[in-house]
């Protein structure tokens, strides 16, 4: 395809799309992209990229992996039923994940991170008996009613982030009202939430590495207190891994951090492109998911544990235990010191966090705490900042506030190149 029919394909797009894409994180950034391969898509007008936004993390092995497609074109040419009692593959992807992952007394998969959320959501209403949730400021669980507050979940709705402000007209405002939202970090307010409503709570959902609004940590004794507090008040403690899950550790954040929730949402990096989600937890909670359970919940979805998606999977698994998730570590690290090696040469008044492959840049002198910091920062500088790196063919993304990653089919001169854009980039906008 030629420059000119890419923009031709915008166009018939803009009249059979709404604003041209199938959501609206893809209507804001109007690229055609029609290959990709390992580190790096092409655009219909031919242009390369360094990809570092990898669908959003679903990519983590690399774009098309051969030994993953492989294993998804062996298995729809021997099964593609779903729907009736387990798959071989669902069997052992469970086993698999059990095996290292803390909280993972049992696994069941779905197809996306929002649904395994909306789930954990339903479970832990049917455990307890109560209504209300508790979420941080900024942190995205999924596009359903239930956790869609005090988040910014489309480009552009910066103004709407107040803690309690449903993100968007459509949301059910009665849903929104049972959701309370506390600032990341704050223990005070913890303290004080569990103490005026631990005994109302349903859930408590958190990210316990924080990638919504770039890479925020939590602060020592943060996790433990909200494990702590949980665990008195009777209320299970989610952790929302859809990006965390697979790529910083087999096993999940929670495998680095030590703190063990009751119930984990994956999805991203297990299946490497393939759409996949799930639920990990306690036995007895996961246990009302079964057929018949006098209090349960129910976990539904016909194309729940797809043959082809759980050999995705596997193949994944095996690519990440065999070195994957260290290479994904050493790259990254390069990356962040790099990054803060261009910044001090530059001057920009920047900061640079991050975990395994994952990283941020902030135009702020530090990298913030929670989301109110985050938002704090010289938006403007760094719209400007991504669209230098656009401009040397640099694949991250537009908006102000992000995570950028990278993958195991990364190469240290792949990172080289990178870093050589972004001194070029900062320079530009000091
Ligand atoms: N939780 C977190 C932490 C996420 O980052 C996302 C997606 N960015 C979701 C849930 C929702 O996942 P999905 O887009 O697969 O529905």
């Amino acid at each position: 395809m030629s420059a000119g029919t890419a923009a031709d394909y915008i166009a018939r797009a803009e009249r059979v799309l709404p604003g041209g894409a199938s959501g609206s994180w893809r209507s804001y950034d109007m690229q055609v992209i029609e290959r990709a391969h390992g580190a790096h898509v092409w655009t219909a007008a031919g242009q390369r990229y360094l990809d570092f936004i990898l669908a959003w993390g679903t990519v983590v092995v690399g774009h098309c992996d051969p030994r993953v497609n492989s294993a998804v074109a062996d298995a729809v040419a021997i099964c593609d039923i779903t729907t009736i009692g387990p798959q071989r593959g669902e069997v052992e992807l469970a086993e698999r994940i059990a095996a290292v992952m803390p909280s993972a007394e049992s696994v069941a998969f779905c197809l996306s991170g929002t649904e395994a959320t909306l789930h954990a959501v339903q479970l832990g209403r049917a455990a307890t008996g109560r209504q209300k949730l508790l979420k941080f400021h900024g942190s995205y669980h999924g596009w359903h009613d239930m956790l869609a507050v005090g988040v910014r979940a489309a480009p552009g709705r910066e103004d709407r982030v107040g803690l309690n402000t449903p993100e968007s007209p459509g949301i059910h405002v009665g849903a929104a009202a049972d959701v309370i939202v506390l600032p990341w970090n704050d223990r005070a307010a913890l303290d004080d939430c569990f103490a005026a409503h631990g005994g109302e709570l349903a859930a408590a959902f958190c990210e316990p590495y924080v990638q919504s609004y770039g890479c925020t940590a939590a602060e020592p004794g943060f996790l433990e207190r909200l494990r702590d507090l949980c665990t008195r008040h009777g209320v299970p403690l989610v952790f929302d891994e859809v990006k965390t899950a697979f790529r910083h550790h087999l096993g999940g954040y929670q495998a680095i951090c030590g703190v063990t929730p009751d119930i984990t949402a994956f999805s991203k990096a297990l299946a490497n492109g393939f759409s996949v989600g799930g639920l990990a937890g306690r036995r007895d909670l996961m246990e009302r998911f079964r057929a018949g359970h006098a209090a349960g919940a129910v976990m539904d979805g016909t194309s729940n544990a797809s043959p082809y998606v759980m050999a995705a999977g596997a193949a994944t698994f095996d690519i990440l235990a065999d070195g994957g998730i260290e290479r994904l570590h050493a790259l990254g690290a390069r990356m962040r010191e790099g990054l803060r090696r261009e910044i001090a040469d530059s001057g920009v008044e920047a900061s640079v966090s991050g975990i395994g492959g994952s990283w941020a840049l902030y135009m702020r002198a530090t990298p913030p705490r929670n989301y109110a910091e985050a938002l704090s920062q010289d938006s403007g500088r760094m719209v400007e900042y991504n669209q230098q790196l656009r401009a040397r063919r640099i694949l991250e993304p537009l908006v102000a506030l992000a995570d950028r990653r990278l993958s195991v089919a990364t190469t240290e001169d792949d990172v080289d190149e990178a870093l050589a854009a972004a001194g070029e980039a900062l320079r530009a906008v000091a």
